[in-house]
């Protein structure tokens, strides 16, 4: 069973008029119990009201409770906790709940329903991170020939190249597009991929992959027209098209200009949280180095390492500045502001997509993209007022030693 059923089914017979968030954060305290000497805040209530409806919400199938929360709670849980308080309730809520239930535990009834009821609440975070997932193995063997026509190589290779900056982007593959032959010659080693089948080789739909994820991806497309590896080229392309965009240096005085304009244009209407939301918010201030926050092992990781670093050690101050002047004047709320961002980088770092969350780079990139939509300023200037909020510590959680 789901979190969400779960949760579904209590809150259909406990919940009464309570707000789901509301009840949610309840519920926990109802099954966690941490020592006293134990500086323990339960971790739902550092979720906004909005986030905890998307974990139960059976139209969103983005957000699920995430193993991240489960496991900073994991420790205090005690269902003996939770069995105290369901037998709190009425003879008519037990049965309620062991005819909701039956389904799901067998010989379960209103006399010991309580128990079972704690038990599987415990075993559904257990499993949430437990969860092991193997990635799916494509044997090679499978692979088929099969390939675009050369005009196509000729009209787009060069610039699928670029924009990969000589690296297969393919999940979990590192291999150069290019290879030095014997005579010291660099042989470029790409074959350019169909995205989508159902759509013309057009550039937006067109992506170098190194000859075995080729491969791969040409044997997953044989057995089935969606696959994981599908919705994965398709992001990562559109990750690549707006890096690639985001490339170019704008001259100083733009950025200036820029940063104020985008600031400005910050009204309470992009605010989508309510006050009650921001006072249950808490925000952190204790800033941290960005490299304790961006972690340097793969060659995405470096360049937004990189780009960000950059970004904060030349644009820091400016973004700073501005953001305290435009408080000052009533303009922009600086802290509403912040727990927005906070609250949108929350939302994406918890968004899966067929079980996996985004990468760093796509959340920035995500964050960037909303700025941008909304303020229409150029994505530079957006990437920059982002990697303040980095450096600030509404973005991105500092990477356990
Ligand atoms: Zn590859």
């Amino acid at each position: 069973m789901t979190f969400e059923t779960f949760f579904n089914i209590i809150f259909g017979i406990l919940g009464e008029d309570k707000d789901i968030a509301v009840f949610m954060r309840e519920l926990f305290d109802q099954i966690l119990e941490p020592p006293d000497d134990v500086d323990f805040i339960n971790p739902l209530y550092d979720r906004s009201a909005p986030t905890l409806r998307k974990y139960v919400n059976p139209n969103d199938t983005k957000h699920s409770l995430p193993a991240k929360i489960v496991k900073q709670l994991h420790d205090y849980i005690e269902p003996a906790k939770f069995s105290t308080y369901l037998q709190t309730k009425s003879d008519q809520t037990m049965e309620d709940l062991a005819k909701a239930f039956e389904p799901y535990i067998p010989g379960v009834t209103s006399h010991n329903v309580h128990d079972e009821c704690a038990d599987l609440f415990k075993k559904i975070l257990d499993d949430i991170i437990g969860i092991n997932q193997q990635p799916d193995q494509l044997s090679l063997a499978t692979i088929m020939g099969e390939s675009l026509p050369p005009a196509v190589k000729d009209q787009f290779g060069a610039r699928l190249l670029l924009e990969t900056e000589g690296f297969c982007p393919a999940k979990g593959c590192t291999n150069e597009l290019k290879e030095i032959s014997a005579d010291g010659s660099a042989v470029l080693t790409y074959v350019p991929t169909l995205i989508d089948v159902m759509r013309p080789p057009v550039f937006e739909n067109l992506i170098a992959l190194c000859p075995a994820c080729h491969a791969r991806y040409l044997a997953e497309r044989k057995s089935s027209t969606q696959g994981k590896m599908l919705d994965f080229l398709r992001n990562k392309k559109q990750e690549l098209m707006i890096r690639d965009t985001a490339r170019s240096v704008l001259p100083r005085y733009e950025i200036e200009a820029g940063v104020d304009r985008l600031l400005r244009k910050i009204q309470d209407d992009l605010i989508e949280l309510t006050e009650e939301d921001l006072k249950a918010l808490r925000l952190n201030y204790d800033p941290v180095k960005v490299r304790q926050k961006i972690p340097a092992d793969t060659r995405e990781q470096r360049f937004l390492l990189k780009k960000v670093l950059r970004n904060v050690q030349e644009n820091y101050n400016l973004v700073d500045n501005n953001l305290k002047n435009l408080n000052k004047e009533q303009v922009i709320r600086q802290r509403v502001f912040s727990a927005q961002i906070k609250n949108l980088f929350i939302d994406f770092d918890e968004t899966t997509v067929d079980g996996e969350p985004l990468s760093q780079t796509v959340i920035f990139d995500n964050l960037v993209r909303w700025l941008h939509e909304n303020t229409d300023e150029d994505m530079e200037v957006c990437a920059i007022v982002i990697s303040y909020f980095i450096q600030s510590c509404e973005v991105f959680d500092v990477i356990p030693e």
